[in-house]
């Protein structure tokens, strides 16, 4: 029987003339990986393994916890602040203008890049090191979102789209450390979102099943990338990462967000802690993630939703991006810790 997923690597040799030993010919071997749906290609070069804080330094928690001392009076997350500063949406969308659950709330951004852009409050911490991230914050941010979705299918407010997001710190690109996610979405598919929504189709159409589905059942046969399940949500780590030290977690039996419940939530939110607490065990103080749906208003059989989170560069003063030209012009990624190890690290926390 034809392999339906395909995990395809491509072996380059790279030869020059070394100083580190002696002016020597030196001949690296370089693996190239590719994605068995998108064909997205990471870079693993196994000599660089052992120079990840050439590229990572080390985080700096002082500096961390001085910005977040003197972001914190001025937070408009912070105590009730929220409460008078932040916008709300028309009654006919949300009674009382914001979702307020547990201590998570939701209400629009001020200056949206979507159709639909709402920002969540997790938690009332200004600041949290990732391995204090707690399930119950994350739950009620996530039940937030979905309870925004509900209003937005009751009212018809014509978005088809829909995925929360998160980013954690400046180097990751949050504005302000108090943690927060983003509920983003439209009557248009995002870049990626649209192109896995394609792929998964076509994959479907060849092989008469869903790739989501038969990923998570090829990775827990092939075990080195497989982390494990939290609830509903099968873990593992990326073949082809397209970003740091990615993990994903499958929702293998929920097309989208509106056949999410609790249960699912529940899931999502502790297998994040416990991604949070893998990072934090290798001094990462960054992430970003996202949560992905299918079209809100149809049903389509070929996805699944699905978390994907990766981790950004550490926060030091004069930091470097680790986004730079292999990313984000050739849209290549670079494997510095292999998702094989990852995953092997991961499996380790409680
Ligand atoms: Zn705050």
């Amino acid at each position: 029987m034809k392999e339906k997923i395909l995990f395809e690597k491509h072996v380059q040799k790279s030869t020059f003339n070394n100083p580190m030993i002696g002016n020597k010919s030196d001949t690296q071997v370089l693996e190239i990986r590719k994605d068995p749906l998108t064909g997205n290609q990471s870079v693993f070069n196994p000599v660089l393994e052992d120079k990840v804080a050439a590229f990572f330094a080390p985080s700096d928690q002082a500096l961390i916890e001085k910005m977040a001392g003197e972001s914190e009076p001025i937070c408009f997350l912070c105590e009730d602040r929220w409460k008078q500063i932040t916008p709300t949406y028309p009654e006919e969308l949300i009674k009382g203008g914001r979702i307020h659950i547990g201590q998570a709330v939701l209400f629009p951004n001020l200056f949206p890049v979507a159709q639909m852009h709402a920002v969540i409050r997790v938690g009332d911490r200004h600041y949290l090191p990732l391995k204090e991230f707690e399930p119950i914050r994350v739950l009620e941010a996530f039940q937030t979102s979905l309870k925004l979705n509900e209003a937005l299918i009751e009212t018809n407010a014509g978005i088809d789209f829909l995925t929360i997001n998160g980013n954690y710190l400046g180097p990751a690109g949050a504005s302000i450390a108090h943690p927060h996610f983003q509920t983003v979405g439209g009557d248009l598919p995002f870049t990626y979102l649209e192109s896995i929504l394609e792929k998964s189709k076509l994959y479907y159409q060849e092989n008469n099943s869903c790739y989501w589905e038969d990923l998570v059942n090829k990775e827990k046969e092939t075990g080195s990338r497989y982390i494990g399940e939290t609830g509903p949500v099968s873990w593992l780590t990326s073949f082809s990462p397209q970003g740091t030290n990615e993990v994903i977690g499958i929702l293998t039996g929920k097309r989208n967000f509106k056949e999410m419940g609790n249960e699912d939530l529940e899931g999502l939110a502790e297998g994040f802690c416990r991604v949070m607490k893998g990072y934090d065990s290798m001094d990462i103080s960054t992430f970003n993630f996202s949560v992905y749906s299918g079209p809100i208003n149809t049903t389509d059989d070929t996805f699944r939703c699905y978390i994907r989170i990766i981790s950004r560069q550490n926060v030091y003063e004069n930091y470097r991006t680790d986004d730079y030209f292999l990313q984000k012009m050739l849209r290549n990624e670079l494997i510095l810790t292999s998702p094989e190890v990852l995953a092997s690290t991961l499996r380790e926390i409680p």
